[in-house]
């Protein structure tokens, strides 16, 4: 916390000096409304993101291709995170596969910042990610208004902008940009304009896939990436910072040093509603920069997200819906339930389809979905916890929980984010003197887990 002064907001800052985002992490431009129950990462700045590297390898116009000389063996319709990972490990491991990844922006990837803790992913996993990777940390750090601490867990982040340049480059031509899928089936899409393309199968990645089957809170969120006018002295990201004003639910700051005087700030609410408003949330950032005494020299980018954070559902019911449509990412409900991220969940699916011998549209359906409902299975506890954080608690109080839980050793923290606690870590999570009123914990934990519909 080197500077002084008085930051400003996104709106205090001229257009003059906000740094070339086609440099600096480019996106893509918000098309349309925000889907209902959770949104994609659409840039709010409008920025688009350089197209060059996409390239489409089958004809376009009306008309059947995917046949003969151009027979395609996978499309991945959408090339988001989950998507482009499998396009990834199976163009490394199974190069006699003819993949076609369509995307309907002009970039794969978006306009994000996905990060991750080192325990969330095995070293092998962490290895064949290595090239997206743009920055590493040793350790990060929680604030709390009663507990400040810093966790010896490494830290990682990949870069929309790397994913678009490294993705591209391995795919070619098997990726195309600019192709917005209309109609998909298990084993064909029809783009827009009316062509369509047949395949032995058809992945569905288009992101979130809004469902009455799963009942939600939200992790909503606005970043920008900021360069200060001197050194901010952050070492470490600062992932919760909850000593700030609380309200519209758990609200903490999120703040990745990226450079000596470049940062991410994310202003984050864990909310009930869905509703974004980034106006108040830039002032917001701009307040918590005064508060550091971080002076924002240029508005670099921005990002923003409604993240899903599960509280019930029903699984099953939830993938009967897609008709024998293999899925990945957000639409095959493949994130973790408390924090809304789905980057590893999307490496260990990719090794799963780059693993299997049938590649099929049944094969690759019923890999999916089984991936999918093991881990929504598995992660009742994490369910559990989120309504205890949604429903048990008046809004201001939620982030005693988050400070609750991070009193707890630091292998246990890691094994919570990784989604893989075992038995003795949920007790240790639910002992000590609980955090919110005995009363309204017992009334939520009444309630069926697999109950989509959970109330206070
Ligand atoms: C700003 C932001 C930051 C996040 N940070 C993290 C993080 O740090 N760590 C983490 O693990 N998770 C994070 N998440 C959550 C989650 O991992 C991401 O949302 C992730 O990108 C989801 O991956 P996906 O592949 O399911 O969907 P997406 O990455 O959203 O990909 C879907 C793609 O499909 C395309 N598409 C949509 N419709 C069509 C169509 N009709 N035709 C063709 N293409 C289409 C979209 O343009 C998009 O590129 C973040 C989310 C957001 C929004």
């Amino acid at each position: 916390m080197a500077a002084s002064g008085r930051a400003r907001s996104f709106e205090e800052l001229s257009p003059g000096r906000i740094i070339d985002a086609r440099r600096h992490g480019a996106g893509k431009a918000n098309t349309g409304p925000l889907p209902e129950l959770f949104v994609r990462a659409d840039t709010l700045a409008g920025w688009n993101a350089a197209a060059s590297s996409c390239f489409g390898w089958i004809g376009r116009g009306a008309g059947v291709t995917g046949q003969g000389r151009d027979r395609v063996d996978i499309i991945l319709v959408g090339g988001g995170l989950a998507n482009g990972l499998i396009a990834w490990r199976l163009a490394a491991s199974r190069p006699d596969i003819r993949l076609l990844v369509l995307e309907a922006g002009g970039a794969v990837g978006g306009n994000h910042t996905w990060s991750f803790h080192d325990g969330d992913l095995t070293a092998a996993e962490r290895d064949w990610l290595a090239p997206f990777i743009v920055h590493r940390w040793p350790a990060y750090g929680v604030r709390f208004p009663e507990r400040v601490r810093e966790l010896p867990t490494g830290y990682a982040s990949v870069t929309a902008e790397r994913f678009a340049a490294v993705l591209g480059a391995r795919l070619g031509p098997a990726l195309r940009c600019n192709a917005a899928v209309a109609t998909v089936t298990p084993t064909a899409i029809t783009l827009a304009d009316g062509e369509r393309i047949e395949a032995g199968c058809v992945i569905d990645g288009r992101g979130p896939a809004p469902s009455r089957h799963l009942t939600l809170g939200y992790q909503k969120f606005l970043g920008q990436e900021i360069e200060l006018a001197a050194p901010h002295g952050l070492t470490r990201p600062i992932i919760m910072d909850a000593t700030i004003p609380q309200e519209d639910g758990y609200r903490f700051v999120y703040t990745l040093p990226l450079g000596p005087c470049r940062l991410l700030v994310e202003d984050t609410y864990y909310a009930d509603g869905p509703t974004l408003e980034p106006g108040r949330l830039r002032t917001a950032i701009g307040a918590y920069l005064a508060r550091q005494g971080w002076t924002a020299e240029a508005l670099v980018r921005e990002e923003a997200g409604v993240l899903p954070i599960a509280l019930g559902g029903d699984i099953d019911a939830f993938w009967a819906e897609r008709t024998g449509v293999p899925a990945s990412g957000l639409a095959a409900a493949l994130f973790h339930p408390t924090t809304g991220y789905s980057l590893p969940d999307a490496v260990r699916l990719a090794d799963r389809i780059a693993s299997l011998t049938d590649l099929s549209s049944e094969a690759v359906f019923e890999a999916t979905r089984a991936q999918s409902v093991a881990a929504w299975n598995q992660r009742g506890f994490f369910r559990l916890l989120n309504r205890l954080l949604f429903l048990a608690g008046a809004p201001a109080e939620r982030h005693r929980i988050l400070q609750h839980f991070y009193r707890l050793p630091p292998p246990l923290v890691s094994r919570f984010y990784a989604g893989k606690l075992k038995p003795f870590d949920k007790l240790r999570i639910l002992s000590g003197k609980p955090p919110v009123s005995v009363h309204q914990a017992l009334r939520v934990l009444a309630q069926p887990a697999h109950s989509p519909k959970v109330t206070a």
